[in-house]
């Protein structure tokens, strides 16, 4: 089969011809008719997160946002034939018997296996995968349109499930990017006011699209509303001082875009304010689920751009230039 392979850090992607995975008991294999390209995905590959680059295995097969076809199932599978529409995501397995497996946080499993990182992903023809971790795809969506949902979508998802804001309640997102468009529709889908905050105005025209109520450019020096939740997507340390202010008293603070460096925060606004901070890693299987269930319904829909997967060298180089708007889908 075809795949892009990473053989050493901060070195580019190979396309390269690599023997078909066979699935092993309680596996599947997956034929993969779309893989999103993720910012993590470079993150690995440059060996940025000293979390991840310990664990990193090389030669590896990147990519965490896979949606494909079920092409062989493994001895013992009986969830899943051969035909099924079904994805992986950044969790490619996890303990199940842990506190935090049992507890609904399986992301914070410390025996986890991270699709793309510490096993093979999906920047290839085909991945195989534990069944109990793939995840079916409603019929209503394209393999396109559910790749992104399996990280990008999952992690602003499971941000706003933590935060649960209740209807009516203000949110303002700050980065109406990739993640930020998404976490515009899902506050929309429960029934906050949203206003979106960016430096560039055509991603506040694709706020205006996924249904943000108002729109603030911050290079105009625009005054922010004061909001119950906001949301950070941008992973910018300005991005969060401006989040900060912005909070009402009892408000919370989302935490989404990773800068590299600290974010300052008071301790005397904190306690004052008694604003609380919500971050989240990824997201739950169960969560993935009901997102798929959301997205098949119309309520979220990730703008996307598809490139052959040959491309992948390509596409990371130019993501790490900073050319790249939008989700690029790969497709095989
Ligand atoms: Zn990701
Ligand atoms: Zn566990």
């Amino acid at each position: 089969m075809k795949a892009a392979v990473l053989h050493a850090l901060k070195q580019p992607l190979r396309m390269e011809e690599m023997p078909r995975p066979q699935p092993g008991p309680g596996e599947l294999l997956l034929r993969v008719r779309a893989c999103g390209v993720c910012h993590s995905d470079l993150h690995v590959a440059e060996g940025d997160w000293e979390a991840l680059r310990k664990i990193t295995r090389l030669p590896v097969i990147p990519g965490h946002e896979i949606a494909g076809v079920v092409e062989a199932a493994g001895e013992g599978v009986t969830s899943f034939q051969p035909g099924d529409r079904a994805g992986l995501p950044w969790l490619y397995s996890t303990c199940g018997e842990c506190e935090y497996c049992l507890g609904g946080r399986e992301p914070l499993c410390a025996r986890q296996q991270i699709t793309g990182v510490t096993v093979d992903g999906g920047y290839a023809e085909f991945v195989k995968a534990p069944a109990s971790h793939v995840i079916r795809i409603p019929a209503a969506l394209s393999f396109a349109d559910a790749a992104p949902l399996f990280c990008a979508g999952l992690t602003v998802f499971r941000a706003l499930n933590q935060a649960d804001p209740r209807p009516g309640q203000s949110v303002a997102v700050f980065g109406a990017g990739g993640l930020g468009h998404l976490a515009i529709q899902l506050a929309k889908a429960r029934g906050c006011e949203v206003t979106a905050v960016d430096l560039a105005d055509d991603k506040l025209e694709l706020a205006r699209e996924c249904g943000a109520g108002s729109l603030i450019n911050s290079a105009a020096g625009a005054k922010l509303p004061r909001v119950d939740l906001a949301v950070v997507c941008a992973g910018s340390v300005p991005a969060y001082q401006s989040a900060i202010s912005s909070l009402r008293r009892g408000g919370t603070l989302v935490v989404v875009g990773m800068p590299a460096d600290p974010i300052p925060i008071s301790a005397i606004k904190l306690v004052g304010g008694e604003l609380r901070i919500i971050s989240s890693a990824v997201g739950t299987r169960a969560e993935l689920r009901q997102l798929l269930e959301l997205a098949a319904q119309g309520a979220v829909r990730c703008r996307v751009a598809t490139r052959r997967l040959e491309e992948a060298p390509h596409v990371l180089e130019e993501m790490s230039g900073g050319r790249i708007t939008g989700r690029v889908v790969l497709e095989p």
